[in-house]
């Protein structure tokens, strides 16, 4: 008997860096917490030069493999949303992920296939080959209920969710009014709904579903969700994971350094994700908010939506903005605000910053990763939702888990005026009430840390999921 294989996951990761960063980032806890290999598995069509960059900065033993361009000109003329591309790329890559797995599986150590949100239907390819076939859902319970559910709500559901006399309620969640429901839900006569659906029914296929959130942040819908029930897999919170600082982040655009200048706590980071970008007219607003503010800051700028940038290329490749962005900020606020502040184009690296001991709050447009980077970073939040499920994360982290203020929102175009966010960003910086929620956000930083240790939720958890794949190298 030769010496024994290490067990190898394949991992397969939605284009988008907001997706492949905790993808990779499981890879490589299961590499270095219960000695896996790992293939972490991408698309071509996500190739960036910032993916290329964090996928490099991974153990050897996390290697990658990216499936070829499959050909989605007819729903780009279409104009389709970004769900529904993302869902039949996967469709469509079925057949390469097949080969792929197959290849993997050859001699022996495959123990377990991973796909995350819209993966739901290249299951059935791990499945062909033999192997279990989990996912990773990368979003929180919150979300994850609603996807089990939606379904039936579906079924159920008369008229839109924004016109529903009731807020939505799940099991263990918050109450999130109809018009705050996930983006590609709104219009339920959309191709993006109709994927959602559909995902939701599938995810009844998965063998488990890991889940990117910790028990002490959602601790009702855990104890619901934990529980095995016909209809849907066993859920397994093992969260956060999240980035590693030193992942391919380079200060190149000087934030560290800048902020190596600056006091304790002192600067807010605002930061719009890896795609997120703001209207002309509500970027003025922000830089007028912030200056007025007379807080320190450091933001993230990109060219604004309707500056001719395209949307979509920003969600592909957010590293870039097609134009140089700051040239859209009001005239002579660079100068006016070069004593307190730093605006950096596009991409900054984040971990770092909200790990500095100088940023003291971070404007953030909710995706889970940004929040849960800020909650491990014991960073408070003002909560500035744009799309995809940000709106009802907004809901949770404000009205139950305390730990986000949300500015006034006037006019019904969703403006944000710049008094309102001069408000919102002293009350976070400077109040009783900015004071109460870095008190709770440091207790659930410190729920993280205790998680991810030997004995904690989080890590039982994986080891309990783990122990179920190893079986299998000796089956
Ligand atoms: N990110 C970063 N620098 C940026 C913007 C984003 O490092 O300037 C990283 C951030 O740390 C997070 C991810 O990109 O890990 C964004 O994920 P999130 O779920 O917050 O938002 P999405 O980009 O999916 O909307």
């Amino acid at each position: 008997r030769g010496a024994a294989r290490a067990p190898h996951v394949a991992l397969l990761s939605s284009p988008g860096m907001g997706h492949v960063v905790p993808v990779a980032e499981l890879a490589r806890r299961l590499h270095a917490e219960h000695g896996f290999t790992a293939t972490v598995v991408t698309y071509a069509s996500s190739d960036s030069a910032a993916q290329r960059a964090f996928l490099a900065s991974l153990p050897p033993a996390v290697g990658s493999a990216s499936l070829p361009a499959v050909p989605l000109d007819d729903l780009v003329a279409a104009g389709a949303a970004i769900e529904t591309l993302l869902s039949v790329e996967a469709q469509r890559s079925v057949p390469a992920l097949a080969a792929l797995l197959a290849g993997l599986g050859k001699d022996g150590s495959l123990v377990a296939f991973v796909a995350d949100l819209f993966g739901a239907d290249t299951l059935r390819a791990a499945r062909d080959a033999g192997v279990p076939a989990y996912l990773f859902f990368p979003s929180n319970l919150l979300m994850l209920s609603l996807m089990l559910h939606l379904p039936r709500l579906d079924a159920e559901l008369d008229g839109e969710f924004r016109d529903q006399p009731e807020p939505v309620r799940l099991p263990g969640c918050v109450a999130v009014p109809g018009a705050d429901i996930l983006q590609p839900l709104q219009d339920r006569t959309s191709d993006a709904y109709c994927w959602m659906v559909h995902h939701g029914e599938r995810y009844r296929d998965a063998d488990g579903i890991l889940v990117n959130t910790f028990d002490a942040i959602e601790p009702n819908a855990s104890a619901i969700l934990r529980q095995p029930e016909p209809g849907h897999p066993p859920v397994y919170p093992v969260g956060p994971v999240i980035r590693q600082p030193d992942n391919g982040d380079d200060d190149a655009t000087g934030c560290i350094r800048w902020l190596d200048t600056q006091p304790d706590k002192s600067v807010l980071f605002v930061s719009f994700g890896s795609g997120g970008a703001l209207s002309a007219a509500q970027m003025d607003e922000l830089a007028r908010g912030l200056e007025l503010s007379g807080q320190r800051f450091l933001w993230v700028v990109r060219s604004p939506t309707d500056s001719g940038a395209d949307p979509g290329a920003n969600y592909y490749d957010g590293s870039k903005s097609k134009d140089y962005p700051l040239k859209f900020l009001p005239s002579g606020f660079l100068e006016r605000t070069k004593e307190v502040g730093l605006v950096v184009p596009s991409w900054a690296p984040q971990v770092r910053v909200l790990g500095h001991r100088a940023t003291g709050a971070m404007l953030t447009h909710c995706g889970w990763n940004s929040v849960l980077e800020s909650v491990m970073h014991g960073v408070p939040m003002i909560a500035w939702p744009l799309y995809a499920e940000q709106r009802q994360n907004a809901v949770m982290l404000h009205e139950e888990i305390k730990v986000a203020l949300r500015p006034k929102v006037r006019g019904a175009d969703g403006m944000i005026l710049g008094e309102d966010i001069t408000k919102v960003v002293n009350d976070t910086m400077n109040s009783e009430e900015g004071d109460a929620m870095r008190t709770k956000v440091t207790e659930l930083q410190k729920a993280t840390r205790s998680g991810l240790a030997a004995g904690g939720m989080s890590h039982k958890t994986l080891n309990e999921m783990v122990a179920k794949w190893k079986e299998r190298t000796f089956a």
